[in-house]
């Protein structure tokens, strides 16, 4: 094979990208894909009747100016998807008591409801709800105050949650990421991100947000994904394919 040339292993969003890239910057490219259809995780599949969406729940950079939003756009997605807007991370409820909670990305709101179901948790709440502010407007290089924060807020967010009294507030608060020993400042910057509307969803899921960087692909005139495994074990039985550059985007064993 003479001249730039790529074989990219898997056909996820990671594989797609690289080959959307590698074609934009003149190489030529073949994927390998396992699975019959490109997306890797990012998609969704029918049963009985439901859609069974196993990817984004939440998707960053969906404003103009974003870098992200900018990697959309050369990646097909803003033209081929509507991307809406994430106005609830999530909402708790306690069936007992009926108590219950919404993280909306409006900060006043939600500071507000948070100390009306709370009073006694006040100054633990405005800390929190400060925390949120201060990510906001990130754009990808931290701000000195944004560093400040990282440094003061070095807990989880099962630590941080141990300040709050009410135990509703408490567990809504352990429970807003699905691992607690997560950074809180991790909640920081998502709620921050979506108070700027940053933060959004695919309209017709996961599987159309892949599709759209997979017809990219493919108008880019790269080889389309072959459906084929490709192993160790066919690297030695089947035959050679030579490139310049091998990526591999898959995991496990490859
Ligand atoms: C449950 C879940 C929820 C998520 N939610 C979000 C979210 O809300 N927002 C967000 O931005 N991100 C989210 N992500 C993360 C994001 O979806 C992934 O980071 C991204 O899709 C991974 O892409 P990838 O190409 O790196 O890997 P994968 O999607 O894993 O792709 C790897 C591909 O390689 C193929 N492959 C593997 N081995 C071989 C082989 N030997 N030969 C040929 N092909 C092979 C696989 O079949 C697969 O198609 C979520 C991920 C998961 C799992």
């Amino acid at each position: 094979m003479s001249g730039k040339s790529m074989v990219i292993i898997g056909a996820g969003l990671g594989g797609l990208a690289t080959g959307c890239y590698a074609r934009m910057n003149g190489y030529r490219t073949r994927i390998f894909e396992q699975h019959t259809a490109p997306g890797g995780v990012c998609t969704a599949w029918q049963r009985q009747g439901y859609t069974i969406d196993g990817d984004i729940e939440w998707l960053m950079g969906c404003q103009p100016g974003s870098r992200y939003y900018h990697l959309y756009q050369e990646l097909g997605v803003i033209k081929d998807c509507r991307l809406l807007p994430l106005n609830e991370f999530c909402s708790f409820l306690d069936e007992k008591t009926g108590r219950s909670m919404a993280v909306t990305s409006d900060l006043d709101r939600l500071a507000a409801g948070m100390k009306a179901m709370a009073p006694i948790d006040g100054g633990a709440i405005e800390e929190f709800i400060n925390g949120c502010r201060t990510m906001q407007g990130f754009t990808g290089v931290p701000q000195p105050e944004m560093v400040e924060l990282f440094k003061k807020y070095n807990i989880s967010i099962a630590e941080f949650a141990r300040r709050i009294e009410d135990p509703f507030l408490r567990w809504s608060i352990s429970n807003m990421n699905e691992l607690p020993e997560t950074p809180v400042t991790v909640l920081f910057f998502i709620l921050g991100g979506m108070a700027d509307r940053q933060y959004g969803l695919v309209e017709g899921g996961s599987l159309n947000f892949s599709l759209a960087v997979a017809r990219r692909y493919q108008d880019l005139q790269g080889r389309s994904p072959t459906g084929r495994t490709l192993q160790r074990s066919w690297w030695k039985t089947t035959g050679r394919w030579a490139s310049d550059w091998l990526t591999a985007t898959s995991t496990g064993q490859t």
